[in-house]
């Protein structure tokens, strides 16, 4: 079995159509693939499990907690469920709201209007970040995605607006009624010390998570031990996704993850 439970389609900030990606899972020998796209479902409406894949129904959404932007992955959800989809169309109005005000901040910082542009990047998908930042390498304002978060959409930049995300127990709830499993994403990309970070498992499993990723992308094996520790003090299922969003970054390649320490109880254990 190889799963890769956290994964993005150009339904929202990644490259590949969702043909693509499961072709190119099919490829990498992936068994079992989650396509999460950024507050979206819209991927999974054209795609069904292939012979050698089993598709679990999946969705990353953007909430906050304390004051610290985290994110959370819906996995085996009913995607035809009313309250996400209410949910949904709610973080799509919120990513609308916020697009416009980033882009006023970068007309303040004396860069032209980047809506336009930025809205035909994104074609169907709701506005994020990296397509800004691909605007941004376009018109030459930064050399690559990085510097431009670097500069202008990372944490303290202009573009890091994330007050109007729905609640940590709001999106957990709608992936609940939705009959899925909440997943704590990427656990070591929010710059928490591991003390807060264990306050951060405590308060989302009170707030009814299941599970958190304990591989996510390339990592380091002895960080991937420990997260397996404290999943486990938290009574929490484990987890384990690339976040891939294109080929040719290694630290995230379609399928390339380690496979969760034995010991882990699996994610996969809630639905199958
Ligand atoms: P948004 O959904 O608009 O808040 O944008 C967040 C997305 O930006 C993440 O899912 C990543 O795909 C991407 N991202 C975040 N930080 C960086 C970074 N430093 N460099 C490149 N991409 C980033
Ligand atoms: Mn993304
Ligand atoms: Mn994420
Ligand atoms: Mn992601």
């Amino acid at each position: 079995m190889l799963a890769d439970l956290h994964t993005h389609t150009t339904a929202s900030d990644g490259e590949l159509e969702p043909a693509e990606l499961l072709a190119l899972a099919t490829v990498r020998g992936v068994t079992h693939l989650a396509i999460t796209d950024h507050d979206t479902v819209a991927a999974l409406e054209s795609l069904h499990s292939t012979g050698s894949i089993s598709l679990v129904p999946g969705i990353e959404l953007s909430t906050c907690w304390r004051k610290t932007g985290v994110h959370v992955v819906g996995l085996a959800i009913d995607v035809a469920s009313g309250e996400l989809e209410r949910g949904i169309r709610r973080q799509q109005d919120a990513r609308g709201r916020r697009a416009a005000k980033i882009a006023a901040r970068l007309v303040r910082l004396g860069l032209p209007d980047p809506l336009p542009a930025v809205a035909a990047i994104a074609g169907d998908a709701g506005i994020g970040r990296p397509h800004f930042a691909r605007h941004l390498v376009a018109e030459g304002q930064a050399k690559d995605m990085r510097q431009a978060f670097r500069r202008y959409l990372g944490p303290g930049k202009a573009g890091d607006v994330r007050s109007e995300w729905a609640s940590l127990t709001e999106v957990i709830g709608w992936i609940r009624s939705a009959g899925g499993v909440a997943v704590l994403a990427h656990p070591l990309h929010y710059g928490l010390t591991w003390t807060r970070l264990n306050e951060l498992l405590a308060d989302f499993r009170a707030a009814g998570g299941r599970a958190v990723e304990v591989v996510s992308g390339r990592q380091d094996a002895e960080l991937t031990s420990r997260l397996a520790a404290l999943a486990g003090d938290a009574g929490l299922l484990a987890s384990v996704g690339s976040d891939f969003h294109r080929p040719g970054t290694p630290w995230a390649e379609l399928g390339r993850c380690a496979p969760l320490p034995s010991g882990c109880r699996p994610v996969w254990s809630a639905w199958e």
